[in-house]
C-alpha cells in the first residue's frame, strides 16, 4: 500500500471543505490563523513516517494536550484519581456546566474541560511546577527540546475564558479542586497553549500504539494496560459529543482540539495526526475528521 500517495490524495479531496468549517474565536488569538491551513503526518512503530501538506507547522495543541496530562495524572495518582473524574462520554459540548451541577461537581471524563481541569489539579498537588513538567513530558515524548507554550495564547484564553473559570470554580464549590482555581487554570491554559506540528505529536503519542514505549527513546511511558485505558477513553470520550459519529466514521482512538488538530492511534501500528483549523459544530476539525474517515475508508484499517 503506498501511504504516501493515499495521503495526497486525501490532501487533494478534502481542499473544498476547508471553508466550511468555522475557526474558533472564543480564544482570539486562535482566530487569527488562517482557514486553508491543512496538513498530515502518519509515524509507524517501526520508524516509518509519512508527511503532506502543512505537517511540519506548529499549530495550538489545545486539548490534544489532555492526553499528556492524563498520562502524568494516571501515573502520580493511579486508580484515585476515578474518584474525581468519571470514564463515560458526557453526550454535551467540551466546555458544558449543566451535566456537573446534577453530578455532584464529578467530570463525565477526563477529556471534557472539567475533567481536565480535575486532572490538572490532580498534578498540582503532586508536583511544584506542573507546567514545565508537563512540557517537559512532551519534549522527551517528541524529541524536541523547543517545543513550548504560546504564551500569546495562554494570555488570550486566560482573558477570555470566563466559562472555564466558572467551571473551575464550580468544581471548588463540590470540593472537586484541592488547589485555588486560579492556580488550576493558569496551568490548564498554559497546557493547552503548547505548539506542536503534526509530525511532532505523532511522534508523541506513538507510545499509545506501542504497548507504552515510546519508540524514540525506548522508554516505557506507561504499562499496556495503562494504554488499554486511554485509548479506550479516547474512542468514547476523546471527540466530545461527536464521539459516536467519529468512532464510526473514523474507526481510531483519536482526541481532537480547538486548534483544529486531531491525533488518532492505530494500536501495534501507527499514529496519525492531521491539522485543519475550521471547526464543525462540535469543536473538532471538519476537514481533518474527514480526512481521517478516507484514510480508514481507503486503507480498510481502523481497530474494527
Ligand atoms: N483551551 C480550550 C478550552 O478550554 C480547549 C478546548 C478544546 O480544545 N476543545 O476551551
Amino acid at each position: 500500500m503506498d501511504i504516501q500517495q493515499i495521503l495526497e490524495e486525501i490532501l487533494a479531496e478534502v481542499q473544498p471543505l476547508l471553508h466550511q468549517g468555522q475557526v474558533a474565536s472564543y480564544i482570539p488569538q486562535l482566530a487569527a490563523v488562517p482557514a486553508d491551513k491543512l496538513g498530515m503526518a502518519l509515524r509507524t512503530v517501526d520508524g516509518s513516517v509519512y508527511a503532506v501538506g502543512d505537517a511540519a507547522e506548529r499549530f495550538s495543541i489545545q486539548s490534544i494536550s489532555k492526553i499528556f496530562t492524563l498520562t502524568l495524572a494516571m501515573q502520580l495518582a493511579g486508580d484515585a484519581l476515578w474518584q474525581r473524574v468519571g470514564r463515560e462520554p458526557s453526550g454535551n459540548p467540551f466546555n458544558s456546566l449543566i451535566q456537573l451541577e446534577y453530578e455532584n461537581g464529578k467530570p463525565r471524563n477526563p477529556f471534557i474541560n472539567a475533567g481536565a481541569l480535575v486532572v490538572t489539579d490532580v498534578i498540582l498537588s503532586h508536583l511544584d511546577d506542573a507546567k514545565a513538567t508537563v512540557r517537559n513530558i512532551v519534549r522527551v515524548l517528541c524529541g524536541k527540546a523547543d517545543v513550548d507554550f504560546d504564551l500569546t495564547v495562554a494570555r488570550s484564553e486566560q482573558a477570555t475564558g470566563h466559562r472555564n473559570k466558572a467551571m473551575a470554580y464550580f468544581l471548588k464549590s463540590f470540593s472537586n479542586l484541592d488547589n485555588e482555581p486560579e492556580r488550576v487554570l493558569d496551568a490548564y491554559f498554559h497546557h493547552c497553549s503548547l505548539t506542536m506540528s503534526c509530525l511532532e505529536l505523532c511522534e508523541a503519542v506513538l507510545f499509545l500504539a506501542n504497548n507504552g514505549i515510546a519508540p524514540l527513546s525506548g522508554d516505557m511511558v506507561m504499562s499496556s494496560s495503562q494504554v488499554k485505558y486511554i485509548n479506550s477513553l479516547l474512542l468514547t470520550c476523546g471527540t466530545y459529543d461527536a464521539v459516536g459519529d467519529f468512532a464510526y466514521r473514523v474507526g481510531l482512538p483519536g482526541k481532537s482540539g480547538v486548534g483544529g488538530g486531531i491525533v488518532a492511534v492505530m494500536p501495534g501500528h501507527f499514529s496519525l495526526c492531521v491539522w485543519s483549523p475550521g471547526l464543525d459544530a462540535s469543536g473538532n476539525s471538519l476537514a481533518g475528521t474527514k480526512a481521517l474517515e478516507l484514510f480508514t475508508t481507503r486503507t480498510g484499517i481502523s481497530v474494527f
